[in-house]
């Protein structure tokens, strides 16, 4: 016999501030083959960006192994507002969730309430639990190859197929050994922040990847939402591809997103408060990942832990510049200015490319980011560049390119890169910028708030090269500039470097 409960009640607005979260615990009890969950509440939002006036309430899973923050080691998925309804047995999930044992014990269903009306919102959730031995079929027939149906039928691809997670190896496995690649020494290129059906995207990870090997980018993050029940699917395809594959998650709070990058663990996304939200970039970066604040401009969502300040990098670019990124670039060297050291990264936060229907006008490397690795082309070689600031973006994955040097010790040789730091005592420094693929555009040198220089490049292969007392100066970095559509619209950036530092310190530091 199936069993079945449900739960409702109604929120107001003061009810889900400052704790936006609601448990609904349950007992499964054993040889439990099966759970079903499907919930409902009122006036939802509407709307492709969910820009509408309107409730959303999000939902996830966790089973008896632990919801504590940070140590929720019973996490089984999250799917926010885009799945009316879920399933998980041992050996399929709807997508975001992680198939694997049905423990017997407590389970709870979490509610998130992300925006409330001030006439509140009523919701309803319903849980079915079928056991081992119930005599009939489950309800619905899930085709092993769901990964490779046509896009549109994006909600019947919710379910099982390859690319669907199993809880126990999220607990025992050791990480996956991903090859390395053998290339290496030089900059490559890469996209640090999209998303698939895993999450809210339209495409299949594997349609991502192949995109990512056409467009020749080097190096891809995947970064679902609040999931990551896209790893195994990169596990499965990182030896196949030479697109060395970054595992991530977009963690999504109600006060701001971060990307986190390496990881083969789920990150806990519960902040509602500064300190919250510092604990989460401690756990990511003392295992060895890494974290960036995303979009932090008001269309983001914006970023609004105003006093988290352990996350070493920021998306300073999302999607194309006009997508509002001259509020991040604003914000970004505002703390330069302060003596901040924060890397500058870039990410598409691509959600559909074709054959799916597209949400947005750009795709893939759009922009990309640039990272120097000195040895082979390792995802650890990528993130420990990152770390190093030694970064610059460019608008699409063929360029422009852009690289600012300094000569810190007068030799001759222009070894310090962006990211790296030159001492104040060292007086006059030789600078040098080099700009590919940028003629007609214009290069702007800026350091401390100002325009350093000013110049049209007439070249694809053009150099600056100046000298600069760097006493009393915090940074210098470069952008290059142009123009895009009718001329009353002004210039966009189309490539921008990270600083190259004045004065002891470290990035991140
Ligand atoms: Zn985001
Ligand atoms: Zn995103």
């Amino acid at each position: 016999m199936k069993e079945s409960m449900s739960f409702s009640g109604q929120v107001r607005p003061e009810d889900v501030r400052p704790q936006p979260f609601l448990y609904l615990p349950f007992q499964v009890p054993p040889r439990t083959a099966r759970i079903d969950v499907s919930y409902s509440y009122s006036d939802p939002k509407s709307g492709d960006f969910g820009l509408d006036a309107g409730n959303a309430v999000d939902i996830g899973i966790f089973d008896p192994r632990g919801l504590s923050f940070l140590e929720a080691h019973g996490f089984r998925g999250w799917s926010g507002t885009f799945r009316r309804e879920f399933s998980i047995s041992p050996t399929e999930a709807t997508l975001g969730y992680i198939r694997g044992p049905i423990l017997p014990g407590q389970w709870s269903i979490m509610l998130g309430f992300e925006s409330i009306l001030e006439q509140g919102c009523r919701y309803e959730v319903k849980v079915e639990l079928t056991p081992e031995d119930a005599p009939e079929a489950s309800p619905e027939a899930h085709p092993p190859s769901a990964e490779h149906q046509p896009l549109a039928e994006g909600e019947r691809l919710a379910e099982g197929g390859p690319g669907a997670m199993v809880a126990s190896s999220v607990v025992t496995a050791p990480a996956p050994a991903w090859h390395g690649q053998s290339r290496g020494g030089g900059w490559f290129k890469g996209d640090l922040h999209c998303h698939t059906i895993h999450s809210d995207g339209l495409n299949t990870v594997e349609e991502i990847v192949t995109n990512a090997r056409e467009l020749g980018l080097d190096f891809l993050a995947i970064t679902d939402h609040n999931t990551i029940t896209h790893h195994e699917e990169l596990a499965r395809l990182a030896p196949g591809t030479p697109v060395v594959l970054i595992p991530g998650e977009e963690i999504t709070t109600y006060w701001g997103h971060t990307n986190a990058w390496g990881l083969r663990e789920w990150i806990d996304f519960r902040c509602t408060d500064s300190q919250a939200a510092n604990a989460v970039a401690r756990f990511v970066l003392e295992k060895g990942g890494l974290i960036s604040i995303n979009h932090p401009k008001a269309v983001g969502p914006a970023w609004m832990f105003q006093d988290a300040d352990g996350y070493p990098c920021m998306e300073v670019w999302q999607a194309p510049w006009r997508w509002f990124n001259w509020e991040s670039l604003e914000r970004w060297d505002g703390l330069l200015q302060q003596g901040r050291r924060i890397v500058a990264v870039g990410g598409s936060d691509t959600h559909s490319i074709p054959p799916a229907r597209q949400m947005h006008p750009h795709g893939l490397g759009e922009p990309t980011t640039w990272v120097y690795v000195p040895g082979p082309l390792t995802e650890e070689a990528v993130l420990d560049g990152i770390r190093q600031g030694h970064v610059f973006m460019s608008e699409v994955p063929a360029g422009p390119q852009l690289y600012l040097t300094a000569d810190a010790d007068g030799d001759g040789r222009y070894e310090t890169l962006m990211g790296d730091s030159i001492e104040a005592r060292e007086g006059r420094v030789a600078f040098r910028v080099r700009c590919r693929d940028a003629a007609e555009r214009r290069l702007w040198v800026v350091s401390d708030g100002a325009i350093l220089d000013l110049l049209q490049v007439d070249s694809d292969d053009f150099v600056h090269e100046f000298s600069l007392d760097v006493a009393g100066r915090a940074y210098v970095r470069a952008e290059l500039r142009g123009w895009r559509g009718r001329p009353e619209r002004g210039e966009v950036v189309i490539g921008m470097t990270n600083p190259i530092y004045v004065g002891t310190g470290s990035v991140n530091g």
